[in-house]
């Protein structure tokens, strides 16, 4: 079979990965006017009006506030929440790291729990075992395409008391159980860090249908009528038309992971967070994939270079907390064993190629055939 390309081979993809954000008429169409119009420096211009409407429709939410980051929102939906020193909030021993230190910016502390061996996200079993006298909020994220059951994860929520904080920023616009990701949640939290799936180069929201807990957002938010950290005009309306098309480039990412799920079901030790048959539609910030190393027959690191080698945008996953932290900083709530497999195991593909024509996909698939069948090689030529 041909060479990897770490090993001399021709690259599958010789120009790398696609640029975020990709060229979009649209988006110099907001720049035009911004210009013309001469709003682009002011304080107000409707915007960001335009903006929280359209996401308050397309979530069926009734509060939308908007902010200057994913992680001010986590943050901000903390501390309208009320939580402070003296409480705990349950997370994922696997999630985005932030959200650890949002916990202790409001000066609580993290209870970690474990995530579920088949798509590595929050586990329910986990989070019950958890749950102390202390206990006043779950951070939710759904990652990596993978989704949290919000609906169990509710239930459990309302029958032991804690609020339920429902991390969207991988996820916009995926669907769970007939509902938006992030609505679920006593409050959602969204991205638009530049990176993510909607751009702006950062910003955030906060999504609730509670009153008060959105009357406790404004107080925190707005400082005599001013808001604290907030999203500008222009960046509102650089999400909008974005925003708008985030349905139909959400089909057509997962379309093409869902044609990666079938060709790579054969090499063995790769499996994908998510099933080919999967509904309703999953969202793919990251796509990620299991990786057993035992099962591959090379290192992980390795197995990432060569891939990269390759032209394709794959990195490690985040470290697990209880590995990365001191134990002084949180509570472990549960066994952390699918975690540790996680920090050791998981890898993930950057979206920006999922919305390449399908050839993309099959290159990907082929990429790591070739390195399967190099593993050996591999094994002793890299370092
Ligand atoms: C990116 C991200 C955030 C933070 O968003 P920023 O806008 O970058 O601050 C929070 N949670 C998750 C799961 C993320 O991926």
């Amino acid at each position: 079979m041909t060479l990897p390309a770490i090993l001399g081979g021709t690259p599958l993809r010789p120009t790398g990965p696609p640029d975020w954000p990709g060229a979009d008429p649209e988006i110099w169409e907001v720049f035009d006017r911004a210009y013309r119009e001469g709003w682009w420096g002011k304080y107000q211009a409707g915007e960001s009006e335009r903006l929280q409407a359209w996401l308050r429709e397309y979530h069926s939410v009734e509060h939308v506030f908007l902010c200057g980051s994913g992680n001010y929102a986590v943050e901000l939906a903390l501390r309208s929440l009320n939580i402070g020193p003296g409480d705990e909030v349950i997370l994922s021993d696997y999630d985005y790291p932030g959200n650890f230190l949002s916990i202790h910016a409001v000066g609580a502390t993290p209870v970690l729990v474990d995530i579920e061996a088949r798509h590595w996200q929050l586990s329910l079993d986990s989070v019950q075992a958890a749950i102390g006298p202390a206990t006043k909020a779950i951070v939710a994220s759904h990652l990596h395409g993978g989704r949290v059951p919000m609906r169990e994860l509710m239930t459990l929520a309302r029958e032991r008391g804690p609020r339920v904080i429902e991390d969207a920023a991988q996820a916009t616009g995926a669907e769970i159980d007939g509902r938006r990701a992030g609505t679920w949640g006593d409050v959602g939290v969204l991205s638009f860090g530049g990176s993510k799936l909607l751009s702006a180069g950062r910003g955030g929201a906060l999504l609730t249908s509670d009153a008060a807990i959105a009357q406790q957002t404004r107080n925190h938010l707005l400082r005599a009528g001013n808001i604290v950290c907030p999203l500008t005009e222009l960046q509102a309306a650089l999400v909008l038309p974005q925003a708008r098309n985030l349905d139909a480039r959400n089909a057509q990412r997962w379309a093409n992971v869902r044609a990666f799920c079938t060709e790579i079901a054969d090499v063995p030790g790769v499996r994908p967070f998510v099933d080919a048959d999967e509904s309703p539609m999953p969202a793919f910030y990251k796509l990620g994939i299991q990786f057993d190393v035992s099962a591959f027959g090379l290192s992980r690191a390795k197995l990432i270079a060569a891939l990269r080698a390759e032209g394709f945008a794959i990195d490690e996953g985040f470290p697990a907390a209880h590995v990365a932290r001191s134990p002084k900083r949180y509570r472990q709530g549960s066994a952390l064993t699918e975690a540790d497999r996680a920090h050791a195991g998981c890898v993930q593909l950057h979206h920006p190629i999922l919305l390449e024509p399908p050839e993309a996909m099959r290159d990907l698939a082929e990429a790591w055939r070739r390195i399967y069948a190099h593993r050996d090689a591999l094994h002793r030529a890299v370092q």
